[in-house]
C-alpha cells in the first residue's frame, strides 16, 4: 500500500537563495529592469517595521489609501486598506477621491491603471519602481506597432480588432484604444471578445497568449486552428501572410511566468497525491493544464469557489501562492493545496516588502512623494477611451 504524502508542507516552502533573487533582493540585471530601489530603506530586520508603518499609516489618515493586490505577501496585506485583482483596486481607488496618495502594493501596469482611473488631484505611489509585471513587459510598443504593419501589410488589419488583457503596459492599452479595441480581465475576457467579434473579423489579444487562446477555445467554441502565434521577437511574426489571413485570433506571444510554470504532470500528480481533488486553475495557465483542470477561473472567482465549498472537500489550486497559502488558512475545515511542488511566487510583486512600504509611507507622512507613477495625458486619453469600452461590455 503506498502512502499519500501530507499535503500541507507544499505550503510552507520557504525562499531559496535562487528565490530570493529572484525577489528582488540581488541584482540581476539580465532578466528584470531596475532592480534597485532609489530609496533609504529601514532594514529589513528592523524590528520596528510594524509599528513604524502604523504610525506613517496613522499620521497620514484619510489622505492615504493603501491597495494590496491578492498576491502580496502577508506582511503587507496586513497594512492594505481594500485587496482585490488590479482592475477592482483601481476602481476602488477612484472610488476615495478624498485619498490624496494611492499606494498601490502591486506592479507597475497595476500603478499606471489606478492613474488613469484616479483624479488629477490623487497621485499614485508603487513601493518599489522594481516591482514589474514580466507579462506586461513582453509586449512593448514599437514592438505592437510593427506588428500592426505586419497586419497592415497582410491586408487584414482593418478587419482586426485588439483586445489586450489588463496586465499591460499603459502604452499597450493606448495603443488598443487608437484602434477602436478593448482591454478585458480574466472575469470579462469571453465578453470583450464577443464584442471585438462583433466588429471585425479577427482579434489580436494581447499580450497573454493564454487567456487569449484558453477563452476563444474553451468558452467561445474556437479551435486551436483558429489561433496564431505572433512572435515579436522574429521577422513577420514568424506568422507567414496567408495564416494571417486564415487566422480569426491572433495571440500575442507573451505569459506570466508564475501561472505558466503548471504543467499537465502537475495535474495528474496532484489527482494522485489527493484523492477526489478538485483542480481548480487560472486562465493564465497553459492550455493543455487548463483543458485537465476541473474549473478554472480569475483569482475573484477562486476565492467565491473556496468561500462557497463545503467543509472536507479537496481542492488543488492553480494560482499565486501567497494567495493560495492565504486561502488555506482562511479554510481550515478544507483541504487547499498548492497545484505544483515548486516554490510559485509573482517575483516582481513580492518586490513589495515591508521595508519599501515604510520607507514609501513615512516618506509621504514627511511631505515627499516618492515612486510616483504618472501616466502623460496622450496616453492616458486613449487607454482611458480603451478601458471606457471594458466597463460599457454588455
Ligand atoms: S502573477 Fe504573472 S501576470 Fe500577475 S503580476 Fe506576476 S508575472 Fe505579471
Amino acid at each position: 500500500m503506498t502512502t499519500t504524502p501530507a499535503a500541507e508542507p507544499l505550503l510552507d516552502v520557504q525562499p531559496t537563495p535562487l528565490a530570493l533573487l529572484l525577489l528582488g533582493r540581488e541584482a540581476d540585471p539580465a532578466s528584470e529592469r531596475g532592480v534597485e530601489c532609489p530609496g533609504d530603506l529601514p532594514a529589513a530586520s528592523d524590528p520596528d517595521l510594524v509599528e513604524r508603518a502604523r504610525a506613517a499609516k496613522a499620521r497620514l489618515g484619510d489622505r492615504v489609501f493603501i491597495l494590496g493586490h491578492h498576491y502580496q505577501r502577508d506582511e503587507v496585506i496586513e497594512f492594505a486598506d481594500v485587496t482585490g485583482d488590479s482592475f477592482k483596486l483601481a476602481r476602488d481607488a477612484a472610488a476615495r477621491p478624498e485619498a490624496e496618495y494611492i499606494v498601490f502594493c502591486g506592479v507597475h501596469f497595476m500603478a499606471e491603471s489606478a492613474d488613469i482611473l484616479t483624479s488629477e488631484r490623487q497621485q499614485v505611489v508603487l513601493p518599489d519602481l522594481a516591482a514589474g509585471c514580466s507579462m506586461a513587459d513582453m509586449a512593448t510598443a514599437e514592438q505592437v506597432a510593427e506588428c500592426w504593419d505586419v497586419l497592415t501589410d497582410a491586408g487584414v488589419a482593418d478587419a482586426t480588432v485588439p483586445v489586450s488583457y489588463m496586465n499591460s503596459s499603459a502604452d499597450i492599452k493606448a495603443f488598443t484604444g487608437r484602434h477602436g479595441g478593448t482591454i478585458c480581465t480574466s472575469s470579462n475576457a469571453k465578453r470583450a471578445l464577443e464584442w471585438a467579434f462583433s466588429r471585425g473579423e479577427k482579434v489580436l489579444f494581447l499580450p497573454d497568449q493564454h487567456l487569449g487562446r484558453n477563452t476563444a477555445v474553451r468558452e467561445m467554441g474556437l479551435t486551436l486552428d483558429d489561433c496564431v502565434v505572433y512572435n515579436p521577437h522574429k521577422p513577420g511574426g514568424g506568422v507567414a501572410p496567408e495564416q494571417l489571413r486564415a487566422a480569426k485570433m491572433i495571440l500575442w506571444r507573451g505569459h506570466c511566468s508564475v501561472h505558466g510554470r503548471f504543467s499537465l504532470d502537475s495535474v495528474n500528480e496532484v489527482r494522485e497525491r489527493v484523492p477526489g481533488v478538485t483542480v481548480l486553475v487560472h486562465p493564465e495557465c497553459r492550455h493543455e493544464v487548463v483543458a485537465a483542470a476541473d474549473m478554472v477561473g480569475s483569482t475573484e472567482y477562486i476565492i467565491k469557489a473556496l468561500d462557497a465549498a463545503p467543509a472536507g472537500s479537496k481542492w488543488a489550486i492553480g494560482t499565486e501562492l501567497n494567495l493560495v497559502r492565504r486561502l488555506a488558512k482562511a479554510h481550515p475545515d478544507k483541504e487547499i493545496v498548492f497545484l505544483d511542488r515548486t516554490v510559485c511566487f509573482c517575483s516582481t510583486m513580492n518586490r513589495i516588502d515591508l521595508p519599501h512600504l515604510v520607507w514609501a509611507l513615512e516618506s509621504l507622512a514627511d511631505g515627499r512623494v516618492v515612486n510616483r507613477i504618472q501616466v502623460d495625458p496622450e496616453t492616458e486619453r486613449f487607454a482611458k477611451a480603451a478601458l471606457d469600452r471594458m466597463l460599457a461590455l454588455p
